[in-house]
């Protein structure tokens, strides 16, 4: 998702973002956002402006950062080797792979050779391969 600007509150730049996490006085890099609507939790890039449910967070809180239970964390431009979120990347991946393939007119001859996704398999790539070739 895109997350507007709002130029009446321009915070990107000199001021010092704090991560909002209570006790914690390190340096925000990071802006969540949850999105109630589709329980849904946005990690992304530090906001320029502050929003009722944005919560600036640091490198270290943002890589630990875990989503209340049925609520799905996407995080944006930012590669983090932990949390739950890896899996729907691979599934993403996996079936942006498959709307990306080519239709082979005729039957794959080793299968197998087609589903190992190599290279689809790194952990916080959504990359795609379109030909094993
Ligand atoms: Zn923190």
């Amino acid at each position: 998702m895109t997350v507007p600007v709002n130029p009446a509150h321009p915070a990107r730049g000199t001021s010092l973002r704090r991560c909002s996490r209570t006790a914690c006085g390190r340096s925000a890099v990071t802006t969540l956002t949850y999105v109630y609507a589709d329980q849904t939790a946005v990690l992304g890039p530090l906001a320029t402006f502050a929003e009722p449910h944005a919560y600036d967070l640091c490198e270290e809180h943002s890589e630990r950062l875990s989503a209340p239970r049925g609520w799905e964390v996407v995080r944006l431009a930012r590669e983090v080797d932990t949390g739950p979120s890896n899996d729907d990347l691979l599934a993403l991946a996996d079936a942006v792979r498959e709307a990306a393939a080519p239709r082979a007119p005729e039957p794959i001859a080793d299968p197998w050779g087609q589903e190992t996704g190599r290279e689809v398999k790194r952990r916080g790539h959504l990359r795609v391969l379109t030909s094993d070739d």
